[in-house]
């Protein structure tokens, strides 16, 4: 097997996100505690949470199934329409993203829960676009909060305040 974060990194791309996004949000996360922080600066914390092999299964997995819905490829079309709907009770797209954000502690899952709920950056363009009906991104927002998330806490762990 190829290198997994190389191939999730495409993946993500392929998706309309690149690493750039995933720190912004990261970012976002941290500003209140460090005011004059950059985007780059969340960079290697993001290329860390990509490099965690459960991180990678919950990246191909979330992807995988947004795509089959997308393409109308899945067995089950009940499921499908309710992937494709992004329908509010699902919740199984944030327990996979728990699944990336169990990996870096409590401020990971409360920094995930505020995104979700805040919408911020690529996560919202991602929500509004996966609602278009053209589009599923109903397991990457949540997979693009999570590492986000992680990033933002695996700095707060390492330089907190
Ligand atoms: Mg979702």
């Amino acid at each position: 097997m190829e290198n997994l974060r190389s191939k999730c990194i495409s993946l993500l791309e392929e998706r309309g996100v690149t690493l750039d996004d995933i720190a912004d949000c990261a970012r976002f996360l941290q500003a209140e505690y460090h005011i004059d922080l950059k985007k780059e600066e969340l960079l290697e914390s993001v290329m860390s949470v990509l490099d965690k092999r459960e991180v990678q299964f919950a990246i191909l997995t979330g992807v995988e199934l947004d795509r089959s819905a997308e393409r109308g490829q899945m067995i089950d079309k009940d499921l499908e329409a309710i992937l494709r709907r992004d329908e509010g009770l699902y919740g199984v797209d944030e327990v996979n993203a728990y699944g990336i954000c169990n990996l870096y502690g409590s401020i990971a899952l409360t920094n995930f829960g505020f995104i979700d709920k805040r919408k911020y950056g690529i996560i919202d363009y991602l929500n509004k676009h996966g609602k278009s009906g053209v589009t599923c991104n109903t397991f990457l927002d949540d997979i693009v909060g999570a590492i986000a998330a992680s990033a933002a806490s695996r700095f707060a762990h390492k330089w907190g305040k």
